[in-house]
Parts: structure tokens; C-alpha cells; sequence
């Protein structure tokens, strides 16, 4: 059986430097991205670059979101914030609200990202953010996974709370419109071969939808898509996609290598 369409979403975190270069990666990306009949493409550009990039605007409010949390139609590329402030909005200088990236044109938020968590983020201000977040509409990606692995599966522990807290604080309501990313600390940013196997992301997909069931309720909790991110490139997406039973992918590094990302794309739409 085919599978009913994957979403692949890219972080581009604090590169490049010009809209010039943002344009020209991201014009390939789209191109890419027009041909796929099932995969929904997500880039999650630096903020000042998502209405240029094309970001649909809306709303603050009005939620884009239509069909199940991995959303929209294929075709196009629909726009990311990297982070949204916890605060709905005042005197917090330097400061992005959720409302106003959406109005920017941003359909989604990446939440809790351990770039984040380690600059600060406790579980508490995560689940604030995802809180302002889907207030706003935006659909949002929660980034979840343990700095390392321990022996005594002491991990596990870990990325429940993470779960756990978002989940127990938000609108049951606004639930379908979560997806959570797993992406172990310490597979990020290394090569290839530093990601987990297919198998364990399997185990930990299990692991974290029956996680959210103990918040959700059974439905809502075992349906709610899984993501993997950490060092996938166009070698190991292959693998992980087919085997590993999650519904779509996180890209760092590779999402700003087109031919790369066009390729994890092109595979994705295929199965
Ligand atoms: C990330 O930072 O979300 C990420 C997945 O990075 P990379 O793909 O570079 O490991």
C-alpha cells in the first residue's frame, strides 16, 4: 500500500545571510515541490524572509489550517516561524508574536527546538509558545528527544515530560493541529550515519503517540503525527521513511541544499 503522503519540513535556522540567497534555494525547493502529488513541503526560512519568500499571510486568529495535522495541499510551499514568543504581545522588545508571524504568512511554528530549550526554553515556556502558537492558527511542529542516551532508558523519561507538559496545558480542541518532531540531541547536526536506525525511531514513534494518548485520549493521542529529524540527508531519508512507520521528516543542514532536499522530496512522494 502506498503511503498517504508525507511531510517534509525544513529548518533553515539562522542562514542564509541575503533574501538574494534565500530566494534562489528556496525557487528550487518550489519547483520541487509543485511536482509532488502527496508530499506537503514546509521551510521554516529566518522570519524576515517569510513574506518574501511567498507566505500565504492570514489572519492572526483565523486558522490556515484545513484537513489533518500534516495539512495543506501538496504543491506548494507553505512558510515556517522557527519560534514564536511566549507572550501574546507588549512591551518585549526584540520579540515576534505568533500573531504577527502569521500574519507574515507563516501556516506553522517549529516549538521547543533543543536549539531553543538550550538557549532557555523550559517546558513551561514550550508550552506557552505552542499555546500562542495554535491560538494564532498556526499549526505546530513540537520538537522533542533526549540529550543523550542512558542505559537505564532514564531518556524515555525525559521526552514524556516534554510531551506531557505541551500537551496537558493546550485546548484539546486545537490538538489536531500539533505534530511532533522527534530529534534527539545528539543525532543533530552530525553526519548521516550518527542518526538513529530505523527501527529505534520506529520505537520511539510508538513510544511518544501512546505518550500523547495518556493526554489525548486514545484516538487523538495514537493519531497524532510523528516527525524525525536529526541528520537526515539523501542517503538515510530513504530508509527512515519506509521503515521507520513516522510521518514525515525535520531537515536541518540538507533543507538548504536543494539538490539534496529535492531528492529526500522526490523519495518521499514516491512511496
Ligand atoms: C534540526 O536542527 O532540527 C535538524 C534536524 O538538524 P540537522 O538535520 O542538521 O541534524
Amino acid at each position: 500500500m502506498s503511503h498517504k503522503g508525507f511531510l517534509i519540513a525544513g529548518n533553515w535556522k539562522m542562514h542564509p545571510d541575503t533574501l538574494g540567497e534565500a530566494k534562489a534555494v528556496f525557487a528550487s525547493i518550489a519547483r520541487k515541490a509543485k511536482s509532488a502529488r502527496k508530499t506537503v513541503v514546509v521551510i521554516a526560512p529566518p522570519a524576515p524572509f517569510i513574506r518574501d519568500l511567498g507566505g500565504k499571510g492570514g489572519k492572526a486568529g483565523k486558522s490556515g489550517a484545513k484537513g489533518n495535522a500534516n495539512g495543506g495541499r501538496p504543491g506548494i510551499v507553505r512558510m515556517a516561524a522557527q519560534d514564536v514568543s511566549e507572550h501574546h504581545s507588549g512591551a518585549f522588545t526584540g520579540s515576534v508574536s505568533a500573531r504577527e508571524l502569521r500574519s507574515a504568512g507563516a501556516e506553522y511554528a517549529i516549538i521547543g527546538h533543543s536549539e531553543r530549550r538550550a538557549a532557555g526554553d523550559t517546558g513551561e515556556i514550550v508550552a506557552k509558545k505552542a499555546k500562542q502558537a495554535l491560538e494564532a492558527g498556526l499549526r505546530v511542529i513540537l520538537c522533542v528527544g533526549e540529550t543523550e542516551r542512558d542505559g537505564h532508558a532514564r531518556y524515555l523519561q525525559t521526552v514524556r515530560e516534554q510531551v506531557h507538559s505541551v500537551l496537558s496545558a493546550i485546548d484539546k480542541k486545537l490538538a489536531r493541529w500539533m505534530t511532533i518532531a522527534y530529534e534527539p540531541v545528539w543525532a543533530i547536526g552530525k553526519s548521516y550515519d550518527s542518526a538513529p536506525k530505523p527501527q529505534d525511531i520506529h520505537e520511539m514513534s510508538i513510544y511518544i503517540r501512546k505518550t500523547a494518548a495518556e493526554v489525548l485520549g486514545k484516538k487523538s493521542g495514537l493519531d497524532i503525527p510523528v516527525l524525525y529529524g536529526g541528520s537526515v540527508d539523501a542517503e538515510n531519508a530513504k530508509a527512515i521513511l519506509k521503515d521507520a512507520s513516522i510521518d514525515g521528516l525535520l531537515v536541518g543542514r540538507e533543507s538548504l541544499d536543494p539538490k539534496s532536499f529535492g531528492n529526500i522530496i522526490e523519495y518521499a512522494d514516491s512511496i
